[in-house]
């Protein structure tokens, strides 16, 4: 049970006890933490102790609405108790990790088949990156063709064959729209190879890379929302045509839906913008806070991994506690479907809807999008009606303004990340009472964090 009904207003001083926490553990962990994005510099230290439904408390207590959740799985909130059952039942009387074929992890494909009919076979990973690396090599193998399209601002895991530098700043971008990948970091000798980048929502830019290819390019690879760039959905027909233009090339079409999977709609963007990939990742929502990717495409697809001309596995792949939790979350999307969804799809409404309320009235330069329960609430320069992909966001977006932001709402007991390029992810668990409280906590504290007083 939730112990406090209401989230607390975290006084800047009660911070105290999570600096001196993450003080300590910056001297055995590097940052204080094991990835990069949970600590900044510029975040206000907040060591978790534990989170229930759409709560999180620090390690002194403070209660926060959290607009995080764990950058996207807890689809079904903090600790629910369907997947805690489920996991604990499959450790005390089945076991963690059998080494063989489980029944458990053919159900769980059972039912993401259910979901995804454009997936006949799948294996999973514990993680996106594996799953979305066995996914380009899938395309490369199928269709013996050694290049890659990826887009401006997507990111799909940080292994040797994706990694580019998603948020290059524009004087590394090209002038004409697409080019080379940019390594995504250090010591993966100039890697992504054979991948080339495309201003996203731009189809012209993505024919004119074509052209210049030609016939050597084994598909492309997109997040089909941008999630990783802020919230940018498709233009409308933009999925459409990129499926007929890649079937014109006979080049694969793959769905990276780590984040849209099981969010935007039970079956994923897949299902929300009626487009079928030739190969689906998914994975975050799906595994409700338990390490689950998977990669699953038709079987003509699959074949050249069921005959073992393609290598893919890891020991943790299909885990049984995963899968465990995996189930408990597939079975409540499959029993509560249209509920489930119109509940994210209006909750994720109604933030938008009360952000830019608030900004407009107050004349603070935004740019609200959201796709159901992912939402950005952009701080920009100056007003603009959309932000249609990632050389706008560097342009337009006021990165400086938004930390400043969300520090106020984070002594305010709200939690969002700091960075806009993160989306906020809103669950099963927020209420429509949740998203009142924090429009009022944001509009209590935009006068003055804006000097609007
Ligand atoms: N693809 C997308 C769209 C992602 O958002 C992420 C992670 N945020 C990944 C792949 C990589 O997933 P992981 O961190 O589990 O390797």
């Amino acid at each position: 049970m939730i112990r406090s009904t209401t989230a607390g207003m975290a006084p800047s001083s009660t911070l105290t006890s999570s600096q001196e926490a993450l003080d300590r553990a910056c001297e055995s962990l590097v940052c204080g933490d094991s990835s990069t994005m949970r600590v900044l510099p510029y975040h206000l230290p907040l060591v978790a102790d534990r989170g229930e439904g759409s709560r999180l408390w620090d390690v002194d207590g403070n209660e926060f609405i959290d607009l995080n959740m764990a950058y996207g799985p807890l689809i079904l909130g903090h600790c629910p108790p369907q997947v805690i059952e489920s996991v604990l039942r499959q450790m005390s009387e089945h076991g963690s990790q059998l080494g063989f074929p489980t029944e458990v992890s053919t159900r769980v494909a059972e039912k993401i088949k259910m979901l995804y009919p454009s997936i006949d076979l799948l294996r999973f990973t514990s993680t996106g990156t594996e799953a979305t690396t066995g996914a380009v090599r899938l395309a490369r193998t199928v269709t013996g063709k050694p290049k890659m399209i990826q887009f401006e601002g997507h990111y799909h895991g940080s292994s040797d064959t994706v990694f580019n530098r998603y948020h290059a700043p524009l004087s590394d971008l090209p002038a004409k729209g697409y080019g080379p990948a940019i390594p995504g970091t250090s010591g993966i000798n100039g890697a992504p190879h054979e991948v080339y980048v495309v201003r996203w929502n731009d189809i012209d830019a993505f024919l004119a890379c074509l052209e210049e290819l030609g016939d050597s390019v084994a598909g492309c690879i997109m997040e089909p929302v941008a999630g990783n760039t802020g919230v940018i959905p498709p233009k409308p027909g933009f999925l459409h045509q990129l499926r007929e233009i890649t079937l014109d090339h006979d080049m694969l079409m793959i769905f990276d839906e780590i984040i849209t999977s099981s969010r935007v709609a039970p079956g994923g963007a897949q299902e929300y913008y009626d487009v079928q990939p030739d190969i689906s990742v998914v994975g975050k929502a799906i595994g409700g806070g338990y390490p689950l990717g998977c990669v699953g495409a038709s079987k003509e697809i699959m074949e050249v991994v069921r005959d073992g001309t393609l290598f893919q596995g890891g020991v943790y792949s299909g885990n049984a506690v995963v899968m465990a939790a995996a189930e408990a979350v597939l079975d409540v999307i499959l029993a509560e479907k249209e509920d489930m969804y119109s509940h994210l799809h209006a909750v994720g409404d109604q933030l938008a809807d009360g952000v830019r309320e608030i900004f407009s009235r107050n004349g603070i330069p935004h740019v609200v999008q959201n796709v159901g329960p992912m939402v950005s609430m952009f701080l920009t320069k100056e007003d603009r009606e959309g932000l249609y992909e990632y050389r706008d966001l560097r342009k337009y977006c006021d990165f400086d303004k938004y930390i400043a932001f969300q520090h106020a709402l984070q002594r305010a007991g709200i939690y969002f990340h700091p960075n806009q390029f993160e989306p906020l992810f809103l669950s099963r668990a927020h209420s429509r009472a949740d998203i009142d409280t924090v429009l009022e906590r944001i509009d209590a504290e935009v006068p003055c964090c804006f000097n609007k007083n």
